[in-house]
């Protein structure tokens, strides 16, 4: 699930529940790609070719990818209200 605040979801950690919109570190939007990049690398499909073809370059923006768990339906689990 990709929403338009994916900022605002931001924990003290530092991980998100969701991918954020753009790369933290260098900008670049990237949220938009990852409903494709988890479908296609839960096919078993290669994830460098994968980041490779979604034209993520830069080392900051594929540790995006390769490290996000998504965890708001988890989390949204808890929530009190
Ligand atoms: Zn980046």
């Amino acid at each position: 699930m990709i929403l338009s605040h994916g900022l605002s979801v931001k924990r003290a950690t530092g991980d998100t529940m969701i991918i954020p919109i753009r790369c933290w570190s260098c900008g670049k939007p990237i949220g938009h790609q990852w409903e494709q990049f988890k479908e296609r690398s839960a096919k078993g499909e290669d994830r460098k070719k994968l980041l490779d073809e979604l034209g993520l370059e830069r080392y900051c923006c594929r540790a995006m990818f390769l490290g996000h768990v998504d965890l708001i339906d988890t989390v949204a689990e808890f929530k009190k209200f």
